[in-house]
């Protein structure tokens, strides 16, 4: 199938991005790496008016070390982050969630951000997101805000992101000193999407005493979900 038409605008800066989105307010649609949101429009289950492509913007591309956490712009694609040596050892668990994403042809193109945004529930990003803390810079109309990964995703392909908000950083604080960590999923191929996923982090004090464990299940329920232990009596 071929997509309904459409308007393209290739903006410069992210605030003619935002400008544009607010002037087409729910009828304009943000594109970045288009590996999911051009299937959704082949099948029209979208028909945005307006297409808002954020590649020809400057300097959203990057994947760098800031005070220890990864940081990644809008337009950094899942493969620049693949090859971002020193996220083996920051956040190992982020690292080795990458291989599960899909296919490389689609890490190519598809974005770290695109895939937050996107907030499929048996995506693997928004889960290891949700294990290890990772801090959303979104901007928009208002300026600017963060939005902690707890509180970002909403539901099935829903999160806090406004129509004419950009998602333009996302920042995964490194995992602490003694923490040990787990990733695994249950796909029918590998590069397909899961049909359930497990992200999990359990981090000891000096002692040898545990800290801190995190269990982050996805594919799932309408969001990766931190499961809570029955209080005990
Ligand atoms: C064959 C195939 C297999 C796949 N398998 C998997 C898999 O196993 N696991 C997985 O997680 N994903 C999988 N995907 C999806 C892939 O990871 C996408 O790349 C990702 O979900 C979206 O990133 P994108 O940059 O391509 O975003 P787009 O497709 O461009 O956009 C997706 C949505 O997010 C919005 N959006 C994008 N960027 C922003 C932003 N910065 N701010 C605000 N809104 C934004 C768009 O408006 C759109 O609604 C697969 C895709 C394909 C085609």
């Amino acid at each position: 199938m071929k997509p309904a038409p459409f308007d393209y605008a290739a903006p410069t800066s992210l605030d003619e991005a935002v400008e544009l989105l607010a002037a087409n307010e729910g009828e304009s649609k943000v594109l970045a790496g288009g590996q999911s949101l051009m299937p959704l429009l082949n099948m029209r289950l979208a028909r945005p008016g307006l297409l808002v492509d954020l590649a020809r913007i400057p300097g959203l591309d990057y994947v760098r070390e800031e005070n220890g956490a990864v940081v990644i712009g809008a337009m950094a694609r899942q493969r620049a982050l693949e090859r971002f040596a020193p996220a083996a050892t920051l956040a190992p668990l982020l690292a080795a969630s990458l291989e599960h994403v899909a296919h490389p042809q689609n890490r190519n193109q598809g974005t770290v951000c695109g895939s937050l945004a996107h907030a499929d529930p048996a995506a693997e990003l928004p889960a290891v997101a949700l294990t290890l803390d990772a801090t959303f810079r979104v901007v928009g109309p208002n300026g600017s805000r963060e939005v902690a990964a707890k509180d970002f995703f909403v539901t099935y392909l829903t999160t806090v992101l406004e129509s004419s908000e950009i998602l333009a950083e996302v920042r995964f604080p490194a995992q602490a000193p003694r923490t040990g960590w787990a990733f695994d999923e249950v796909a029918r191929r590998h590069g397909d999407f899961a049909m359930c996923g497990v992200s999990t982090t359990v981090t000891l004090d000096a002692s040898g005493a545990c800290r801190d464990a995190r269990v982050v299940l996805f594919g799932v329920g309408a969001t990766p979900i931190a499961p809570r232990a029955p209080s005990r009596r």
